[in-house]
């Protein structure tokens, strides 16, 4: 069935309005409306080929909410009319010890929701800058929050995800003290959920303006990165740095801030290398620097309860798809409180 969608022809092109076909309904598969479809940074990265490998027409989009309006034969969790949503993640292996134990972001066989190869046509998956995707059953997550939250539930499924899952990895909670740099789609989820985990955020910006806004996010201090003195005061304190920054900056200004046995994990995914750090900064300590990747699909539906039970949800700006190009440019900007979030009833007019 051909839809409408906005993406990229070439990665020097700006995105435009296309037609893309979706496959049949499956015995297992749900088919969801897409109500609205978050913009992640990934998204921009991918649109403009600064990450290797992408395939055009490319079509991102990979935090998208909405209701099921058909399901497969088998399927048993998912009822038409149900508010669901999908994340990263379309399809896995499904028997790898990975797979097994909920953690299909780590499955060598993942299928990311766009850009991955696929059966479908056109050859790789196309994203949610779409009116409609077909998904099996056990990537599709359940919507707890009230409907006239959706387009703010939107980006939990990645800036959400990819901040809880290492909160909850590296146990961010009471008594422990969180940094999370940079302020962005991420970042502003980072602070709602370290907070609500009970710990002590210290939210890093390049950007003064922010000050405030990182306070009303939760942020107990914030630290304006550029200022030296202020990054002093919080030197060797740190349990756990979440670092969201979306381009290369120096990793030991923040390295040092950690105290003995702390972790910094990156999760910003810059196209090109952060200088490399001193080695010295994490042996000295005994120091780790790490990575973590979006969440598993279990893990996915715990943040997604979680954020219903504590009633968060992120911080959007809602634009039509003929938008798309100028958020983008906003975005680099730093220009966004926090997340742009397309309506995609605006893909067919
Ligand atoms: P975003 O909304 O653009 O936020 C990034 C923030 O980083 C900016 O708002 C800015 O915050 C800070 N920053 C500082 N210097 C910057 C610079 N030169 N260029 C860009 N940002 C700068 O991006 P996002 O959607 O949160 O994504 C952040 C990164 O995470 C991207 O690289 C994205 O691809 C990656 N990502 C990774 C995963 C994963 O699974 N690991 C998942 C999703 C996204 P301040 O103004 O506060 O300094
Ligand atoms: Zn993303």
């Amino acid at each position: 069935m051909s839809i409408n969608a906005y993406g990229a022809h070439a990665g020097d092109k700006p995105l435009e309005p296309m037609t893309i076909t979706r496959r049949a309904t499956g015995a297992h598969d749900v088919r969801i409306e897409i109500a609205y479809c978050g913009i992640c940074h990934s998204d921009l990265h991918q649109a403009r080929a600064e990450w290797a490998g992408t395939q055009f027409p490319c079509v991102p989009g990979h935090e998208i909410v909405g209701r099921v309006a058909q399901v497969g034969a088998h399927v048993q969790g998912f009822a038409v009319g149900d508010l669901v949503g999908v994340g990263c993640i379309v399809d896995s292996c499904k028997h790898c010890q990975d797979c097994d134990e909920g953690l299909e972001n780590y499955c060598d066989g993942m299928v990311g929701t766009y850009n991955f190869p696929t059966p479908d046509a056109p050859g790789w998956t196309l994203g949610g800058y779409s009116q409609a995707i077909v998904v099996h059953e056990r990537y599709v997550l359940r919507i707890r929050h009230a409907p006239e939250q959706l387009a703010a539930v939107a980006p939990l499924l990645c800036a959400g995800i990819t901040t809880y899952s290492p909160l909850r990895h590296w146990q961010a909670g009471p008594g422990k003290k969180v940094g999370i740099v940079g302020i962005g789609g991420l970042g502003h989820m980072g602070i709602k959920l370290a907070h609500a985990m009970g710990a002590h955020v210290v939210a890093f910006t390049t950007s003064e303006s922010k000050r405030d806004a990182a306070l009303a996010l939760g942020a107990d201090e914030v630290v304006v990165s550029r200022n030296e003195d202020e990054m002093r005061a919080h030197g060797k304190s740190f349990d756990l740095i979440l670092n969201t920054v979306a381009a290369p900056h120096d990793l030991d200004a923040l390295l040092v801030l950690l105290k003995r046995d702390g972790s910094m994990a990156l999760v910003g995914a810059p196209a090109t290398a952060h200088p490399s750090p001193n080695v010295f900064n994490l042996i000295m300590k005994r120091r780790t620097l790490a990575g973590s990747m979006i969440g598993g699909i279990a893990e996915t539906q715990e943040m997604l309860d979680f954020c219903a039970e504590h009633n968060l949800v992120a911080d959007i700006e809602l634009v039509s798809a003929h938008d798309i190009n100028a958020s983008y440019e906003r975005m680099l900007k730093g220009d966004v409180k926090y997340r742009f979030v397309i309506d995609n009833s605006t893909l067919g007019a």
